[in-house]
């Protein structure tokens, strides 16, 4: 979907992080389905097809790396972490859908003001906001067109 697939070595090297074919594995996976949320589980299934040894744990502890290098992130869905690849450096919201577990990007950000305001030094809070995470959970529109008395069509 017009994205740029680079290739998974080359995008781990520019962040620093040694290539090895698990990580290979692992970017190549998220990058065809770039919107899909991935459960840790799936991953290792993934990973295992092509390297038949490797522990859940080190596929776990891959992921986190990913993740703190910016290639992919991480997202809470029903309470447990999922992994998707990060598409973009700047900072993004997403819609998730709870029946098919697509994240759409938000195409802005919606706290922008808020942070300015919190910024102003006449702000009687005294706070400033360096980060902030939002996530909208609920159901993308195939999931509604396909569920047209669901809750979410009321
Ligand atoms: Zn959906
Ligand atoms: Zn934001």
């Amino acid at each position: 979907m017009g994205a740029q697939h680079t290739d998974p070595g080359n995008a781990l090297r520019m962040k620093g992080l040694k290539s090895t074919p698990a990580r290979r594995l692992m970017l190549a996976a998220f990058s065809e389905e770039e919107n899909r949320l991935y459960k840790p589980l799936e991953i290792y299934d993934i990973v295992r097809k092509a390297e038949p040894g490797i522990s859940f744990s080190t596929v776990y502890r891959n992921l986190e790396s990913l993740a703190e290098h910016g290639l992919i992130e991480k997202i809470t869905l029903e309470g447990t972490a999922r992994y998707k690849l990060l598409v973009e450096s700047t900072h993004r919201h997403h819609m998730i859908c709870l029946l098919c577990h697509k994240a759409e990007p938000l195409p802005y950000c919606p706290l922008k003001q808020m942070e300015e305001t919190l910024k102003n030094k006449n702000s009687r809070h005294g706070f400033w906001p360096v980060e902030h995470r939002v996530e909208i959970y609920g159901y993308c529109q195939e999931c509604r067109n396909s569920r047209p008395s669901g809750p979410a069509n009321q």
